[in-house]
C-alpha cells in the first residue's frame, strides 16, 4: 500500500505521536486518547497550492500559495498562507523578511489591481479595462515611435534609436522571460530601459 502524507503532516503526525507515546509510558493510558483528540487541524488541509514566484525582488524566490475556495464552483479564492518553495533552485523554501510578509502585501487595501489612467489635464485616475489599457498604451508608443524614431545619426549610419519612451521591466521573472523582454524592447529601438529591480 502507497500512503502519501506530506512533509508537514509527517512532522505532526511525528510530534503528537512522540507526546501519546510518553504520557502512555508514565501510565496515563487514556492520555494517549486525549491528546490525539486535541491535535490541532492540520491548517492547509483542503487547500489549493499554487506555485508562483515572489513579486518583490529580483532574486525571484520562488513561493507556495495556499487558498480556499473552490474556482469552478464560483467561489472566490482567498490566500491564505504562503511559504518559501523548498523544491524551488533559487531559495529552497526559504524567504526573506519581506517575502515572509507576502500575505500582508497580497490582502493590502492599498494594492493596485487593475489599469488605471490619468487623462491630459485631469486630476485624478479613472480605471479602465485590460483591453483598454493594452490597446492604449500601444497606440500611444506606436505613435510616438513614428514621430521620433532617429533612423542614423550625424554620419548616415542606421541606429535606430527611439528615445522618448522608456521601459520599466518587472524583476520577478525567469532568466527566459527577462531574456525576451529584453530582446522585444532593444529591438524597438527603446534606449532608456530600466528594472524595476533597481528602483
Ligand atoms: S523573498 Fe526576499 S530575496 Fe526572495 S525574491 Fe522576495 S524579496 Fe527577494
Amino acid at each position: 500500500m502507497n500512503i502519501q502524507v506530506s512533509r508537514r503532516r509527517f512532522l505532526q503526525l511525528a510530534g503528537a505521536g512522540a507526546a501519546a507515546t510518553s504520557i502512555a509510558a508514565f501510565g496515563y493510558g487514556e492520555a494517549e486518547a486525549e491528546v490525539a483528540a486535541h491535535v490541532r487541524n492540520f491548517k492547509l488541509a483542503k487547500s489549493t497550492e499554487t506555485r508562483n514566484t515572489c513579486t518583490y525582488c529580483s532574486v525571484a524566490c520562488g513561493i507556495i500559495m495556499y487558498s480556499r475556495g473552490d474556482l469552478t464552483k464560483g467561489e472566490q479564492a482567498n490566500i491564505f498562507h504562503i511559504e518559501g518553495d523548498a523544491e524551488h533552485p533559487t531559495n529552497r523554501g526559504t524567504l526573506c523578511p519581506k517575502g515572509a510578509a507576502l500575505l500582508d502585501m497580497v490582502h493590502s487595501k492599498t494594492r493596485t489591481l487593475y489599469p488605471q489612467v490619468r487623462k491630459p489635464g485631469s486630476d485624478k485616475f479613472e480605471r479602465i479595462s485590460w483591453d483598454e489599457a493594452l490597446d492604449r498604451i500601444t497606440r500611444l508608443m506606436k505613435d510616438d515611435r513614428d514621430k521620433n524614431i532617429i533612423e542614423r545619426n550625424a554620419a548616415g549610419v542606421t541606429v535606430n534609436r527611439w528615445t522618448t519612451t522608456g521601459f520599466l521591466a518587472a524583476s520577478a521573472t525567469t532568466n527566459e522571460t527577462a531574456w525576451e523582454t529584453y530582446k522585444v524592447v532593444r529591438s524597438t529601438g527603446i534606449v532608456a530601459f530600466d528594472n524595476q529591480a533597481r528602483v
